[in-house]
């Protein structure tokens, strides 16, 4: 099959929902991709920053075929060793109590929504419900995310939408403060926003932010299904912001390619979501449980520590080029995105750099670049030299 053919059949038998960029992936290898013509890209994406430890892993593939020979499903009626596990790691690299899986980050996040309002209702009655979250986040795509998502653009079509959610400004705690209502049962933020164009938040804003929930008894939920899993540099975010949220979602890369998702809880939320209230018939499946461990194993501290200098390498690489189309960089770790200058728009330039072989995302106005945390500097170089030669 070529590119014309395949485009063809996608679009004569897929729902078009995706403003899919004009290139097709057929295989790749650590950091690096190849179409169905054999023609070579370099990834700055990793699949929207789910494949963590790169193409063809030869310790993830291994884990996934081991498993699905063992054992491929049981359901969560069982106990199973991989669930356990994963869950068991995940909680003493994070200082978490406990884990609950699903299979996506809008998933997860509605996990965390659900556990905000059992815990607020179990210790309060009803009437405070209302969860805050921040102007141009992203939380994810079912109705009550889509809701949860502090853009206008997302509330459209598909009404009606849910109530209890309220919006703030991020980096404002006096936005915050005024929508509570004495309604307010939790905040939910990312800490550096996504899909928003990459905007990490003012550290001061984050520490306020905590104290006031701490205070005002509100749970503070943390949404990072991009951040989380080694993205910035330490296995979550909030790690490095020095706070302990009562829950934390992750998904995109921690499966390292495989669907995944879940949350963490904090001690004081381990038992609210009890037997009945919650449940997800994949979740936490063997082979993805197997996935999600070797890259955990493969995300050592040295290899998280090398995600915040490739990131650093990388951000001074892009800010040291003499371009009138993009400006200065911004993020955590391999989460990072440059300003487009006026005049220039991100889904162009990201289309001109794939012409050239190398694959970027936008965000919001931005570029966003989310390479495999594997990535070399080899597969960095070639990255930034296709840069300096397109860009204008
Ligand atoms: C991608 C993303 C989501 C949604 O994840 P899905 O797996 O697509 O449901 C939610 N929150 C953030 C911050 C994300 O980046």
């Amino acid at each position: 099959m070529d590119h014309e053919q395949l485009k063809a059949l996608d679009q004569a038998h897929t729902l078009q929902t995706y403003g899919r960029f004009d290139v097709d992936i057929d295989h790749g290898q650590g950091a690096t991709l190849w179409d169905l013509s054999g023609r070579k890209y370099i990834d700055f994406t990793s699949g929207i920053g789910v494949c963590s430890v790169g193409y063809g892993n030869p310790r993830w593939a291994q884990a996934i075929y081991d498993q699905a020979m063992k054992l491929g499903h049981i359901s969560n009626l069982f106990y199973s060793q991989p669930y356990a596990e994963l869950a068991d790691a995940l909680c003493v690299r994070s200082g978490m109590a406990a884990a609950f899986f699903g299979n996506s980050g809008a998933e997860a996040n509605e996990g965390i929504i659900k556990l905000a309002r059992k815990y607020s209702f179990d210790k309060y009655g009803q009437g405070r419900s209302t969860i805050i979250t921040l102007n141009n986040s992203f939380h994810g795509r079912t109705i009550t995310t889509l809701t949860a998502t502090g853009q206008e653009v997302f509330h459209q079509y598909f009404f009606p939408f849910m109530e209890g959610f309220r919006y703030a400004d991020a980096n404002d705690l006096e936005s915050v403060k005024a929508q509570d209502q004495g309604d307010v049962c939790a905040v939910l933020l990312e800490l550096v926003q996504g899909e928003g164009g990459v905007l990490p938040m003012e550290q001061a804003f984050v520490t306020a932010l905590a104290a006031l929930c701490a205070e005002k008894d509100w749970l503070l939920l943390v949404d990072e299904v991009q951040t989380g899993i080694g993205r910035t540099g330490s296995l979550f975010a909030f790690q490095q912001y020095g706070i302990t949220p009562d829950a934390a979602s992750f998904a995109k890369g921690i499966a390292g390619g495989l669907p995944m998702g879940g949350f963490l809880v904090n001690e004081k939320c381990r038992d609210v979501l009890g037997p009945g209230t919650h449940a997800s018939t994949f979740g936490g499946n063997p082979i993805c449980s197997a996935a999600a461990l070797t890259v955990l194993d493969i995300l050592d501290e040295p290899t998280l520590e090398a995600v915040k200098e490739k990131g650093a390498y990388l951000r001074a690489r892009i800010d040291a080029m003499d371009k009138k189309s993009i400006g200065k960089s911004r993020g955590m770790g391999l989460m990072i995105g440059v300003a487009v200058q006026d005049g220039y728009t991100n889904k162009a330039l990201a289309a001109s750099l794939m012409d050239a072989g190398l694959l970027v995302l936008t965000a919001g106005p931005a570029l966003r670049l989310l390479p495999p945390l594997t990535i070399t500097k080899e597969e960095m170089d070639a990255g930034l030299a296709i840069m300096e030669k397109t860009l204008v």
